[in-house]
Parts: structure tokens; sequence; C-alpha cells
């Protein structure tokens, strides 16, 4: 049997998605080597869109790690449109002391962005990779084992593995099942988004009544993305593109909603997922492979991008000074943002439904109406809306 090209390096990062592209970026950036491990071609991950608002906390990390130019050249991102019956209202106007601007960067192109960074500083990453599995991950010394797209069998050996592949990704399933405690999470609620070449709204939309919830945002000047509220089981066979623009229509109170060809449509339930911890041995879990946030508050890409900040720190503390405190602390720091960030969805998500009907877990006509007034409180209190306003710019 033809032995597999062994290879040594400090980090191996499975997956070149955000987490593992950035943690890449910021490794290079403290001086340590790694190696991007990505089982899509180039073309897929530069074009699959996703999420598409980097907050402010990921804004200024960008910056003070010297990679503020990826993210050149995109809108400032800080208020969110509430569309009340029909009424709208700016959240998070102009609040005193709160000059922290997020930017409306769709997932594609920061993650373009990433690889042509990465790249150009002298990254290794690669594409097309498969039969990916981890070792040794108890020792000092792991190891990653893969297919290259020249057909043959590689072996990274090295001092950390970052698991960056996803909720459904090898590093989790890499973890026994008895070392890891899996919070789990159904909303009950169902969302059909679509993704069309539709100008982009003036500020990122949230709208609630009768009808359902619905939602606009930005993906680039023109695109959106939106979001309907939907009954449980629907498919996208239930939703032909009249009744999708129809609907987007009466929910959003605007008739003459600009609509443009529909590029994709997806139906899928709301729902949370926690592993706890982040690390086994020597490999750590980053962003989604962790973590499942629902996209209501934006913060899927915002935790990975967190997680990655923490682990390039921690792995750096540790290969310049042999401390481990940062390593050892990295699973509880990332968890205790990650519940914070959890609770500010699920906070949303059962505000803006049960305001529009829908109040999540029943509680019939009383519960629509405690979530109307807390809807109500938000919209007009200076302390509720700096609340929002902390967790949306992610420095809650
Ligand atoms: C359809 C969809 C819509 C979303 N919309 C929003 C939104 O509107 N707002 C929001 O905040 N968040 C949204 N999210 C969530 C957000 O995109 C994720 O939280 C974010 O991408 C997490 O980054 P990540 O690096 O952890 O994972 P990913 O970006 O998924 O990257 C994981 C990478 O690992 C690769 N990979 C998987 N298995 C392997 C393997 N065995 N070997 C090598 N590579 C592997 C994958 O190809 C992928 O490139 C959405 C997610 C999805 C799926």
């Amino acid at each position: 049997m033809t032995q597999p090209l062994r290879e040594s390096t400090t980090v191996a990062i499975v997956g070149g998605g955000v987490s593992g592209l950035t943690a890449g970026l910021l490794l290079r950036s403290r001086g340590i080597d790694a190696i991007v491990l990505e089982q899509q071609t180039r073309a897929h991950v530069e074009q699959r869109q996703r999420a598409g608002l980097v907050e402010y906390r990921a804004v200024r990390m960008f910056e003070q790690c010297g990679l503020g130019g990826v993210l050149r050249g995109f809108p400032a991102n800080n208020y969110l449109e509430v569309r009340v019956d029909g009424r709208s209202r700016l959240l998070a106007e102009d609040l005193p002391g709160l000059a922290a601007v997020g930017k409306s960067v769709p997932q594609q192109a920061l993650v373009r962005g990433l690889i042509a960074a990465l790249l150009a500083d002298g990254g290794d990453l690669r594409f097309e990779v498969t039969d990916v599995a981890l070792r040794d991950l108890d020792s000092d010394r792991p190891a990653v084992t893969y297919t290259g797209q020249d057909g043959r069998a590689h072996e990274i050996s090295c001092d950390f593995v970052a698991g960056c592949d996803g909720d459904r990704g090898v590093s989790a399933a890499s973890v026994p099942a008895d070392a890891l405690t899996v919070h789990s999470y159904d909303y009950g609620i169902w969302w059909l988004t679509v993704l069309a070449d539709a100008p982009a709204p003036k500020h990122a939309l949230m709208a609630v009544g009768e009808r359902g919830y619905a939602a606009q945002f930005a993906r680039g000047p023109n695109a959106s993305r939106f979001y309907l509220h939907c009954a449980e089981g629907d498919t996208v066979a239930d939703w032909p593109h009249e009744r999708i623009w129809a609907e987007l229509k009466s929910r959003l109170h605007q008739p003459d909603l600009p609509a443009g060809p529909i590029t994709a449509t997806e139906v899928f339930p709301l729902r949370s997922l926690i592993r706890e911890p982040m690390s086994h041995g020597r490999l750590f879990l980053l962003g989604d492979s962790a973590h499942i946030i629902p996209p209501m508050g934006a913060k899927g890409m915002n935790l990975a991008l967190f997680d990655a900040e923490v682990f390039a720190s921690a792995v750096r503390d540790f290969t310049a000074s042999g401390d481990e405190s940062g390593l050892r602390a990295y699973s509880a720091t990332c968890l205790e943002r990650t519940w914070r960030y959890q609770e500010y969805s699920n906070w949303l998500a059962e505000m803006m439904h049960g305001a529009s009907g829908f109040p999540v877990g029943g509680g019939g006509s009383f519960r629509e109406r405690i979530m109307r007034a807390r809807l109500e409180r938000l919209l007009s209190s200076e302390t509720a809306a700096r609340y929002y306003a902390e967790m949306f710019t992610g420095l809650g």
C-alpha cells in the first residue's frame, strides 16, 4: 500500500468557511503556520450565499488585526426598521454614546475576501479534499488524514486541530458521544427564505402583523434575502413565486415592493444546538460545528468570527510562551458568549412571532398581547433599545 504524504504544521484547520479562513488568517497574522482543508471547490464556497451582517465587534476585530481591508467598501448597517401593522419605526437610531457600526457584507463576499487575503499572505489553503479523518486527538500530536485533489493520501501531524466544518462535519462527529452534552431546541417556527435580485432595503427590515412575520435584509446593493414565517411542514412547492411576492407585499405593507428574479428558496425550521464542551483533547470546535443559532438575530457568522479570534489568541499564547490558560478557557469563553446570543435570538424570535399572532409554545391571545407589549416597550424605551443595540452590535 502507498504510504501517505506526511507533513507537519502547528494547526490543521478542517473547513474553509468563515471560521476556518478567519482562524487561518488570524494565526498567520500572529506568526503561526496552519493548513486549511476544504472539501468544496473554491468557486462553490465563493458563491455560497448565507448570512449578510458583520457586527461592529467583528468589524473592530478585523481592523485591530490589520485585516480591515476584507471589509472595505461594504456599507454600514446599524438600524433596524420594525414595521408594526404597516407603521415603520427605526430601532437603535442615534442612541447617545453608542457609535458602534456594523457592516452589511454578504457571506460569500466575506469568504471571497478572506480567501484572497489568506492566499496573498502565503497561506496554505487546499480545496476539494475528501475522506477527512481526525486521529489521536487525546495526544500531544494529533493528525488529520485526507485524500487530496491529486487522489493521493495525505497525513498532517499538528499541535492542534481546529474543527471549522459545520454542524454535520467530521470534527464534531470525532468527539466521543459520552464526552459531549448536546443542548438542542426546536422553536416550532418554520421559515421560507427567498434570495432575489431585488433592490436592498435602506435598513434591515422586520415586519410584524396579523398575516405573520416577514423580513428583508440586504445581500449586496441589488439583492435581498427575505424571510416569511410559514406553516410547519411547508415545502418550496407550496410557495410558487406569485404567492411569495403577494405575501411579501402584504406582510411588508408595501404594494410597490420591487420584485426581481428569485434565485433560491428554502424552507427550514428555526433551531438551536450547542455542543458542550467546545474542545476535546487537542481538537477545538469553532462556529457551526459547535453551535447553531437561528438567523433571527444575524449571529451565526458573528459567533464563528468570535470563536476564531479566541482560538487564535489562545494558540498564540501557547506557542509564544507555553501559556495554556487560553486553550483551557477556550470552551468556557466561547460558550458564555454563545449562550448570551442564543438568549438574544430566542427573545427576538419569540417577540416578533408572538406579536404576529404566533406565540411560541402556545398561550393564545394573552401571550400574543404580552409580546406586543414587549415590542412596544422596545420601540419606545431608550433603555430597552440600548439592550437591543448592545446585542446587535456584538458589544453585549
Ligand atoms: C442556508 C443558510 C442560511 C443562513 N443564513 C444566515 C443568516 O441569514 N444570518 C446568519 O447570521 N447566519 C446565517 N446562516 C448561518 C451562517 O452561515 C453560519 O453560522 C456560518 O457560516 C458559520 O461559519 P462556519 O465557518 O462555522 O461554517 P461554514 O461557513 O458552514 O463553513 C464550514 C466549511 O466546512 C466545509 N466542510 C464540511 N465538512 C468538511 C470536511 N469533512 N472536510 C473539509 N471541509 C468540510 C464546508 O464545505 C464549509 O465550507 C445560514 C446558514 C445556512 C446553511
